[in-house]
């Protein structure tokens, strides 16, 4: 018989951790932890297998499942010593828990206190003679099911949930004050929000609200497994790429109680701080109650280290835990517990989210406690996430000058100014716009996502650092700062006001996310350390240990990596920053790039306008000197490492001003008739540029072009050279289809490189080759290998040309592709593996049949992309190229790539 429920508790497990794809990950870790001898209410994990087979038959279980549920019931019934249902003595109540392979924090819901009803609530009074507490935990249930389970929520021209409002709704009537804690209720007062809440689901369902513990549990599960699919774990899923296939456990749980009383309450920890990475203890917890309230943010928590001052014994029992997690686990934990009545129960346990800059401190924190080697330490570090470590951070005289307005919990570090917004809609269209929004809210919920997502930061006025607004945050590395008390949000007048000042929905404000403070206005932004400490060479920043950390994470990646990280770059400076960052020369110049600068423009336009070929070659020779000394100065900061030079790329009409008045003023300029210019704009018009006369198609038919630029690549080399420092240029021919293509050229470059030679007297080395970006190029590649010296794939163009998409026009028609799941990832980000990704595949299987070790890289966007960076590894590519500030990601990832590979 097929095994579909899977006991926990008594320090036995019938799985573990390694178990999560069927367990999920809560489900799997609170089998381990009852494993190593951690408290773990006892408990039954229904595996993610009836997930699919829920959403493979219509809704349905297995035949099976509901006897072993009974059975595993029972068998919690018996170490608990309690029966679920009892009316008579204390009722086993339970948490029914979602948990998916992954944590999806606060995207799928949970039901505390399942099983009560207006009997077994009695019996629960008597037997804790606690009526308070026993009210508590029904109300509590059936605000939970009723949202969870019977869909009683918040329409969305509502502001609050509809059971928070009956609960404001009797504060006020009763204490007039609407913002009173919970934990003041009395029994009277909790009884009457049970009746009230039963009516609430009576009129806003019709049904009932069910009396029956079985039915209660049933309802339960099915609506975890029904909101795997609902739009917030779908948004959730997208965002983070977590297929649909996966599906969720459910964890059912016999529960403990942090609402007793004063000896009660419930946290969330972790082992290390997950903001700076420092390894101290870091949490907070809430006395007298349980743990929704702590991560939903509604009241604010004290800090763990307090607990040792109200319950040193817990207290103690709580750091032994912290430090069991650590070394069975070997990463930082982030962990739930709840204290009943002094005694702790631990509740969950995963691999702790983490920022950037914790993620690299922690990472090589770890390797010298010797808790981990150093190559798992590059594995620690989310590639993506380097970005947040070289994020910008407030300028310091702009600090100086601000005013602080308020302050509050640094929740996600970094610097954020934007417009304000009260609402996750509103954000979402300013965003749209092109506006900078920070998202303002009194506490942020799973519901608030798509704002957050759009949002530069996140404020808010509610919650401690693990409340959901903090968590998320911190995920996707925004800004955020929480449980900034003195701001009084109005929702309704879409205002926030600080003490006197009011401050209007699009007004500016800034906040920085690592000391936790809010500022009026925008402020002025400055690099990071890292930034500060390697490119501007700043001695102080050096000093840092952000600096220190980063520094040796990338000689970790030197030392395991297989590929090596070129940049792409266009000048000098560009050139020096990546450099800095670890690249190993430049994958791909733009030629064209450096025709836009100052006069330059107009020796380009006036080849272009030109009708002779001896007109065309005076304007080129105009041109020469610029590119000679722009190359120059690359090779000079490349110091002997290679530079791939691509020619002329782009159709000539983007050189050409399109309005009357720029051609006005360029004949005048060049003393033609304005009419001349006009018509050759026209005669240069294209129906589809993309894919019109442009790439090698313009050496071929100007090859004066490519002699110019070939000249001024070896002029500069032969220059480099005299003056003591090697030069190595990759001529890259662009756009090739055919073999022949490459041939014209190439014997171009050939011929002027030996006319330098001889003038200048030097011996000069380079290569010549052509970027793959046309899929007859790739079909081809064994014969283009004959010429080829090497190939880079132009990933942006063989994506479009493979899909036949313009990656500029997508933008109409591509998000629809990704809410119906067509494409799982953008591919002008991520390498579209079985369609671009396939023709690498084919281009380098054919080139090295010509050519075994020709030399094969990528200069598309994708080369700054974790997973397509992944991806060229497996290819076998020798490098990826990528633009100067996602060197130090694409290291990373060529590093985990590598360190992957050899498992
Ligand atoms: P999430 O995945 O959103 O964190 P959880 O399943 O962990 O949801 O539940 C949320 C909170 O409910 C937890 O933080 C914990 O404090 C509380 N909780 C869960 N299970 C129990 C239990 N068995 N007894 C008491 N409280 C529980
Ligand atoms: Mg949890
Ligand atoms: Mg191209």
């Amino acid at each position: 018989m097929a095994k579909y429920v899977y006991s926990f508790g008594g320090k036995t497990a019938d799985g573990n951790g390694k178990m999560k794809e069927l367990l999920g990950g809560k489900g799997a870790n609170l089998a381990e932890m009852c494993l190593i001898g951690l408290p773990v209410p006892a408990g039954f994990t229904i595996s993610t297998e009836v997930c699919t087979y829920f959403y493979d038959n219509k809704k349905t279980y297995p035949a099976e499942l509901q006897k072993q549920i009974e059975t595993a019931v029972a068998k919690v019934e018996k170490i608990i010593g309690t029966k679920f249902g009892d009316t008579k003595k204390m009722p086993l109540l339970v948490a029914v828990r979602s948990g998916a392979r992954d944590s999806m924090p606060g995207m799928m819901d949970t039901i505390l206190n399942l099983g009560l009803n207006d009997q077994t609530v009695l019996a629960l009074v008597a037997a804790t003679n606690n009526e308070r507490f026993a009210w508590d935990c029904y109300r509590r249930f059936i605000q939970m099911y009723g949202d969870v389970v019977l869909g009683v929520q918040k329409a969305p021209d509502e502001d609050h949930e509809p059971f928070e409002v009956v609960i404001e709704g009797l504060k006020t009537e009763r204490y007039q004050n609407a913002e009173m804690e919970d934990t003041k209720l009395n029994v009277a007062d909790l009884k009457e929000l049970v009746a009230r809440f039963k009516k609430l689901v009576k009129s806003r369902t019709g049904k009932v609200f069910p009396e029956n513990p079985w039915d209660q549990l049933k309802g339960a599960v099915g609506a975890v497994f029904g909101s795997w699919m609902n739009d917030r774990a779908k948004v959730y899923r997208r965002k983070y790429g977590i297929p649909d296939e996966w599906g969720t456990a459910v964890n059912v749980q016999a529960m403990v109680f942090g609402n007793t009383g004063e000896s009660s309450g419930s946290g969330v920890a972790f082992t290390r701080d997950p903001a700076t990475g420092e390894k101290v203890f870091y949490g907070e917890f809430l006395m007298n109650a349980q743990g929704e309230d702590v991560v939903a943010g509604v009241r604010t928590p004290d800090p763990v280290a307090k607990l040792n001052g109200i319950m040193p014994h817990a207290y103690k029992e709580l750091e032994g835990v912290r430090k069991t997690l650590e070394s069975h686990f070997k990463d930082m934990q982030d962990f739930e517990f709840t204290i009943q009545d002094g005694k702790l129960f631990m509740l969950q346990t995963r691999n702790g989210k983490r920022t950037g800059v914790a993620a690299v401190r922690i990472a090589c924190e770890m390797v010298k406690e010797k808790l981990i080697d150093w190559k798992t330490g590059v594995t620690r570090v989310p590639a993506d996430q380097l970005e947040q470590v070289l994020a910008p951070i407030f300028d310091r005289a702009a600090v100086k000058s601000a005013k602080v307005i308020a302050t509050g919990l640094p929740a996600g570090p970094g610097a954020a100014s934007g417009k304000i917004y009260f609402n996750a809609d509103r954000s979402v269209e300013a965003n749209a716009k092109g506006e900078k929004v920070l998202l303002v809210r009194v506490e942020t919920s799973p519901e608030d996502l798509r704002g957050m997502i759009a949002a530069e930061g996140i404020l808010t006025a509610r919650g401690g650092v693990s409340s959901h607004a903090a968590l998320v945050a911190r995920q996707m590395g925004k800004v955020c700062v929480c449980g900034a008390a003195a701001l009084q949000i109005d929702y309704h007048k879409k205002t926030l006001t600080v003490g006197d000042k009011t401050y209007k929905e699009g007004d500016f404000l800034s906040i920085d996310g690592t000391a936790g403070t809010v500022y009026a206005g925008e402020l002025k932004t400055a690099p990071s350390e890292i930034i500060q400490g390697l490119l501007h060479g700043e001695k102080s920043a050096q000093e840092s240990s952000t600096y220190k950390n980063f520094v040796q994470l990338m000689d970790w990646c030197k030392k395991s990596t297989r590929m090596t990280v070129r940049t792409n770059a266009d000048n000098p400076e560009q050139t020096a920053n990546a450099v800095s960052f670890g690249a190993s020369g430049i994958g791909l110049c733009r030629t064209e790039h450096m025709f836009f600068e100052g006069d330059r423009i107009d020796a380009m336009r006036e080849m272009i306008l030109a009708e002779t070929l001896e007109d065309r070659q005076k304007a080129l020779a105009k041109l020469l000197p610029y590119q000679r000394e722009d190359f120059l100065g690359m090779f000079k900061e490349l110091k002997g490492l290679p530079a791939t030079i691509r020619f002329l790329d782009p159709p000539l009409h983007e050189f050409l001003p399109n309005d009357k008045e720029s051609q006005a003023a360029l004949a005048k300029k060049l003393g033609v008739p304005v009419e001349k210019i006009a018509s050759r704009v026209h005669s240069l018009h294209e129906f589809n540029p993309m894919l019109g006369h442009r790439g090698c198609r313009l050496g071929i038919s100007y090859p004066e072009i490519s002699a110019m630029q070939a000249r001024a690549v070896f002029e500069a080399a032969a220059e480099c050279q005299k003056a003591g420092v090697k030069a190595k240029p990759e001529i890259m021919i662009p756009l090739v289809g055919f073999k022949k293509e490459l041939d014209l050229q190439v014997a171009v470059v050939h011929e002027v490189a030996a006319q330098v030679q001889k003038e200048k007297k030097v011996k000069l080395s380079y290569l010549v080759g052509t970027m793959i970006e046309v899929p007859r190029g790739a079909l081809t590649a064994d014969e283009i290998a004959e010429t080829a010296e090497f190939f880079s794939f132009g990933t942006n163009d063989l994506t479009q040309t493979t899909l036949g998409m313009s990656r500029d026009d997508s933008g109409s028609f591509l998000p629809h592709y990704a809410e119906s799941e067509i494409v799982k990832k953008n591919p002008f980000a991520t390498i579209d593996q079985k369609g671009a990704g396939e023709l690498m595949r084919i281009a380098i299987e054919k080139g090295r049949s010509t050519r075994e070790n020709i030399k094969l890289g990528i200069c598309g966007e994708h080369g700054g992309d974790p997973d397509s960076v992944k991806f060229c590894d497996k290819l076998g590519l020798d490098y990826v190229s990528c633009s100067p500030f996602r060197v130090p990601i694409a290291r990373l990832a060529a590093a985990q790539a590598a360190i992957a590979a050899a498992k």
